[in-house]
């Protein structure tokens, strides 16, 4: 078939879209890492929540674990962008491993209110999804019974602290925007006196990326009839993206892990796609989606721009010069 008899179709893009600082940081401490001591490397967790660069990682001589425990005393260690709680430091120092941290930073900032609220005498409320790496992270940065885990708004408002006036209250940084200030409206309505984040713990990536999507699925003008989120169902952020776009009302959001996901026949009939990419989704698969369209379509691309960032983060100290 030559590819003016394909039907023609229209690509919005998502700008941002894809890899955050977090990730981009985590991805090169692991990179690093293997260059400076030679493999293996282990890493606890996946690095972030992605099989492509999991595997990526892999070939150039990462070895992935859950558990400390399963990794020699000698080696050496890198922790997840999601964060670890306290006990996993604690016990590689004990074992005497060298570890490299790659927590996102806005991961630890989040960890350090947990600690400035704990110190303050105050119950802590986290906002968060129960077993995600991070929740449990973050959980883990203060004794057992400290923080209470809040998932939706009827566990607000069934929520029952200690003292109403000695409360605090956190959140994961990859939830919805929109579901997580129904849940604070809740909390602030019952306990007025709660104390909040100064500035909110959704990280700038995981609002930017919603902004978008919602952009995009928008009612007004130019709405794309179809949206693709390129992330793995185990990444929050790239699950709330799919959300965000169901919510706007566009009824065929998909979550695709590769061009190989990609449901045709659902697809049929649209024509603008939206496409975006989860916080932990590289771009060269976004790449491999787009042409796979072409090999289906007779496509054009446009890019729908929300904002441009420009976050960066330091690598650890080791790894420096
Ligand atoms: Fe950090 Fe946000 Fe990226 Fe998570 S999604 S790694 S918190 S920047």
């Amino acid at each position: 078939q030559a590819p003016n008899d394909l039907p023609p179709i229209t690509l919005l893009l998502a700008n941002p879209r894809g890899f955050c600082a977090g990730v981009d940081r985590a991805i090169q401490i692991v990179e690093q890492a293997l260059v400076k001591y030679g493999p293996p490397v282990y890493v606890r967790h996946e690095i972030v929540h992605n099989r492509y660069v999991v595997e990526d990682l892999e070939r150039k001589g990462a070895i992935f674990v859950e558990e400390l425990d399963e990794i020699p005393d000698d080696a050496r260690v890198i922790f997840s962008a999601h964060g670890v709680p306290k006990s996993v430091p604690a016990t590689a120092e004990a074992r005497n491993l060298f570890y490299l941290d790659a927590t996102c930073p806005l991961v630890s900032k989040v960890h350090v209110e947990a600690e400035r609220h704990f110190e303050a005498g105050r119950e802590i409320v986290l906002i968060g999804h129960a077993g995600h790496p991070e929740v449990i992270g973050t959980m883990g940065q203060l004794p057992d019974g400290a923080v209470a885990l809040i998932e939706t708004v009827a566990d607000a408002e069934a929520f029952e602290p200690k003292n109403p006036d000695k409360l605090a209250f956190i959140t994961q940084t990859t939830l919805s925007v929109d579901d997580t200030a129904s849940i604070v409206a809740v909390l602030q309505r019952r306990f007025p006196a709660i104390a909040a984040p100064h500035k909110e713990d959704i990280c700038y990536a995981t609002t930017n990326r919603q902004a978008a999507v919602k952009a995009m699925t928008a009612r007004d003008g130019g709405r794309a009839d179809a949206l693709l989120v390129i992330g793995a169902p185990n990444s929050s952020n790239s699950m709330r993206l799919v959300e965000v776009a169901e919510r706007a009302g566009c009824t065929r959001s998909m979550l695709v892990q590769r061009a190989g996901d990609i449901d045709w026949p659902r697809l049929a009939g649209a024509s603008r796609v939206g496409i975006t990419a989860g916080a932990s989704a590289p771009e060269i698969l976004v790449e491999e989606v787009i042409d796979a369209f072409r090999a289906h379509y007779d496509v054009t691309v446009e890019t729908l721009s929300v904002t441009e960032e420009n976050v960066s983060f330091k690598l650890p100290r080791a790894l420096m010069g």
